[in-house]
């Protein structure tokens, strides 16, 4: 609301818009312009030269999916951010998650489809006990909540610290299991870690949710890649 000392201040404005008479100060008032300013030529040469300066200069931007990042301008992403998820695989290279539906049940959002699969066969020709047949994160409906993966009994899903999301199509954006196990591959490589996320000593340094330090070293046994058939 507008005050009476706020009206005095701009008084002068006011009159000079009811009077239509030029205002006599104040950051409204017209300057008149020499005649080097009124042919505009000293100008436009001044813009000139300013665009010419900055043609050499180094770019502060950069042309975003084909130049990823410079070193100077890496995003690192916080211990605990929640970027892309991964599916985990254990020691065996079999898929952690057992499709017992307990992510998408918890799922806010509702966007991950999970068809389970009774009949999967590990490289051992054992039978499992369940694993996904389909198991599809509409990443465009995901709110990155983190619910799923805190869900999860089977510490088989988690999120990595990928953020930068680039798709051409709606589709591109419907992560499936094998883009989900190329997530995990991706991740653990650019940790320096085995595809089931264990480190040159034998231990575990993901947390769960796939971000962070492990404070439990990978001592629960689900977490060693054992099988819930103990095989
Ligand atoms: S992060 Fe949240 S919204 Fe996204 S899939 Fe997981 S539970 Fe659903
Ligand atoms: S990812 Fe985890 S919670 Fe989701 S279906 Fe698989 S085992 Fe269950």
């Amino acid at each position: 609301m507008s005050t009476h000392t706020e009206h005095a201040e701009h008084g002068g404005d006011i009159r000079s818009i009811m009077t239509g008479e030029k205002p006599k100060n104040g950051h409204d008032a017209e300057r008149k312009l020499n005649f080097w300013e009124r042919i505009y030529l000293v100008e436009i040469f001044k813009g000139l030269v300013n665009t010419f300066k900055m043609m050499f200069r180094p770019s502060t931007t950069i042309d975003y999916v084909g130049e990823k990042s410079r070193e100077n301008q890496r995003h690192i992403p916080a211990v605990g951010y929640r970027g892309e998820h991964y599916l985990k695989v254990d020691d065996s290279n079999n898929i952690k998650c057992v499709a017992c539906f307990m992510c998408s049940t918890a799922c806010p959002a509702e966007c991950i489809t999970i068809v389970g699969d009774q009949t999967d066969v590990d490289q051992f020709g054992a039978q499992r006990f369940k694993a996904p047949e389909v198991f599809e994160i509409d990443m465009l409906k995901c709110i990155y909540c983190g619910m799923c993966v805190e869900a999860c009994p089977k510490d088989a899903i988690a999120m990595s610290t990928t953020y930068n999301q680039v798709g051409t199509k709606r589709g591109d954006f419907i992560f499936d299991k094998a883009r989900l196990l190329k997530n995990n591959d991706e991740f653990m490589e650019s940790l320096g870690l085995a595809r089931s996320g264990k480190d040159k000593d034998g231990r575990y340094p993901l947390s769960p949710d796939g971000c962070g330090p492990d404070v439990t070293h990978g001592v629960q046994p689900f977490r060693q890649g054992v099988r819930q058939d103990g095989a």
